[in-house]
């Protein structure tokens, strides 16, 4: 594959740009943590799932779709899940069932492509709990009063991703206390079941997994003992991606889990946290009953993936307008056969989608439609042509048909008496509605133009 840039990503565990080599370039391998299926996903969910669909995009694009595995899991056992099933007076699996279901319908509203596998943790508590078995065997792990823990003691590369001391993270973190716990900062792998949560057997009495186990085991199913690069928010470095390595590395006696450990920046809703407190807290499905789902996906690339984002109604507007833009540029384009080696090199430097966005601009300028086409595929853009993109965006409005009949009528016969005036003034009052009249000798159409 010569011509290709070199591809360069940010690597949390060195803090530094480094230059990406898959362990095998046969089958690149990337595990992105997925959602936990309890409500509606928020827009600050749709953010790794956005950038990451961006670079399995570009890894397709650079080492051939075949030799690309992407997984990313649902976490579809958790307290929050148990809590709202109550809270709902419904079974999980209804609850689970719902969510998943619209959380599929909100993404692919945002062209996301499906990964190759989306495996879900009640379908891998075998795995967890063969390798929670591995932990206690070798000693990372231990057992008490019904409970499986990791003994963060027991590993010298704690804190490894998190570059924090144990100490640090006990004064930082608002650790859950429990008389059974050898180390505050010792987690649960497993743990029992109270009355009406769901249980599994296992050699430790009836429970359920930990969060943290989840991926770890999921990941190793489907991807194997070490892979290439792991995803997630920023939020999720510490503890849960500490966890992970913890747990994996020790089950499987390898120096490391993912080779590249790579977390996206945090989203605020008009300059505020997203909470529900403060009313701010916006779902992907709110949005999309106002937005065309590909102006939300362009208003997240915008702004680089590891920095933070502002998401305002000013920005999706801008966002609006520079779709208008480049859609007027591709027009009915096909796509060409290759993407412009800029877009290229700019996705390839760490995914610098604001730069590849204006290296778009520059291929509309330069009326190069192909080349804007399958450039900004590789972005998860302008998959439409431009008439699909103005029928499926015009605006809305209320329309009277009979109404705008009898004004075409009323403005032909002024037109009749040589009534320009009122011809003319009908015509503006309809084109101010969004409604253009088109005269032929026929007579006169209408359509609806933005
Ligand atoms: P959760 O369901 O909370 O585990 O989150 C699922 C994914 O969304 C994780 O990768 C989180 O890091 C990410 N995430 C959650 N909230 C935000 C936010 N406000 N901004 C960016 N990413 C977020
Ligand atoms: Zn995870």
């Amino acid at each position: 594959m010569a011509e290709q840039p070199e591809l360069v990503v940010h690597n949390s565990l060195t803090r530094q740009k480094e230059r990406f080599e898959p362990l095998n370039p046969a089958l690149v391998r990337m595990y992105v943590c997925g959602p936990t299926v309890y409500d509606y996903a928020h827009i600050g969910n749709a953010r790794p799932i956005i950038v990451f669909d961006v670079l399995f995009r570009l890894l397709r694009h650079l080492y051939g779709p075949e030799h690309v595995k992407y997984v990313r899991n649902i976490t579809d056992v958790d307290d929050k899940i148990n809590a709202r099933a109550a809270e709902d007076g419904v079974p999980i699996s209804e609850i689970t069932a719902r969510t998943i279901r619209q959380f599929h319908e909100d993404i692919s509203a945002l062209n996301v492509l499906p990964p190759s596998v989306e495996p879900r943790a009640t379908e891998h508590i075998a795995a967890m709990q063969e390798m929670i078995e591995k932990l206690i065997e070798k000693g990372c792990a231990y057992v008490a009063e019904g409970h499986v823990l990791y003994d963060v003691t027991a590993d010298p590369d704690y804190g490894i991703l998190s570059k924090r001391t144990l100490d640090e993270m006990i004064a930082g973190a608002r650790v859950e206390v429990a008389p059974y716990k050898k180390n505050p900062m010792d987690f649960v792998l497993w743990k029992p079941s109270k009355e009406g949560e769901p249980a599994w057997d296992s050699p430790w009495g009836p429970g359920r997994p930990g969060w943290h186990i989840e991926c770890s085991a999921m990941s190793w199913k489907h991807l194997g003992e070490t892979f290439d690069i792991h995803g997630g928010g920023i939020d999720l470095q510490f503890p849960h991606h500490e966890n992970e390595i913890a747990q994996s590395t020790c089950a499987h006696g390898q120096p490391f889990m993912a080779k590249y450990w790579m977390h996206n920046g945090f989203l605020q809703v008009e300059g505020e946290k997203m909470s529900k407190s403060l009313g701010n807290f916006i779902t992907i499905h709110e949005l999309l009953e106002e937005w065309p789902g590909e102006v939300l996906r362009l208003n997240m690339l915008r702004t680089h993936y590891r920095a933070p984002i502002d998401w305002t109604r000013k920005g999706l507007e801008e966002s609006r307008k520079v779709l208008d833009r480049l859609y007027r540029a591709v027009g009915e384009a096909g796509p060409a056969e290759k993407p412009d080696t800029g877009v290229l090199a700019a996705l390839c430097d760490d995914l610098n989608t604001p730069r590849a966005i204006a290296e778009l601009h520059r291929l509309a300028k330069e009326g190069r439609a192909a080349e804007l086409k399958a450039s900004a595929n590789l972005l998860g853009l302008l998959p439409m042509t431009a008439d699909e993109w103005f029928a499926a965006t015009a605006p809305k409005v209320e329309i009277d048909e009979a109404e705008i009949e009898r004004l075409i009528a009323e403005r032909a016969e002024a037109r009749k008496r040589k009534d320009f005036a009122t011809a003319d003034r009908i015509r503006d009052e309809l084109a101010a509605k969004g409604i253009v009249l088109k005269d032929s000798p026929q007579g006169t159409t209408w359509e609806v133009k933005r």
